[in-house]
């Protein structure tokens, strides 16, 4: 399902506001906000209002996903040193369990190779 708000989805809820989060940026386009159990210093989530299942239909709209990128790349310059790691767990077999995209920012201490 693209575009509409599903009440079923934790992220259309967050998104809401009927469930709380620590919300770090918003725009018309996108939220971020603290990652629930932080694996890195600085975790957060970079979440498109509009609901899309996973990164390969977000891909659809090409514009969307480079905001995203850019949004990432301003929370790690703002919060840590600007690097920066971006993960797409895409499926469950990639450990993905909420069904509406979502962007891990990832950063603000030394990130081994293969964590996450
Ligand atoms: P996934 O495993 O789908 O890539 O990532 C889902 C992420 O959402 C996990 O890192 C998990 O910690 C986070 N998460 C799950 N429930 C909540 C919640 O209610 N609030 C926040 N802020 N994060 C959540
Ligand atoms: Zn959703």
């Amino acid at each position: 399902d693209t575009g509409r708000h599903d009440p079923q989805c934790l992220f259309c809820r967050i998104i809401a506001g009927e469930i709380p989060s620590d919300r770090v940026h918003e725009d018309e386009r996108v939220i971020a906000f603290a990652d629930l159990h932080p694996q890195a210093p600085v975790h957060m989530l970079v979440v498109p209002r509009e609901h899309r299942r996973d990164v390969a239909e977000l891909a659809e709209d090409p514009e969307l996903l480079a905001h995203i990128t850019q949004v990432a790349g301003r929370i790690a310059a703002d919060r840590a040193d600007g690097d920066f790691r971006l993960v797409f767990n895409t499926g469950p077999g990639a450990g993905q369990t909420v069904f509406h995209v979502h962007a891990h920012v990832l950063a603000g201490g030394k990130l081994a190779e293969g964590e996450l």
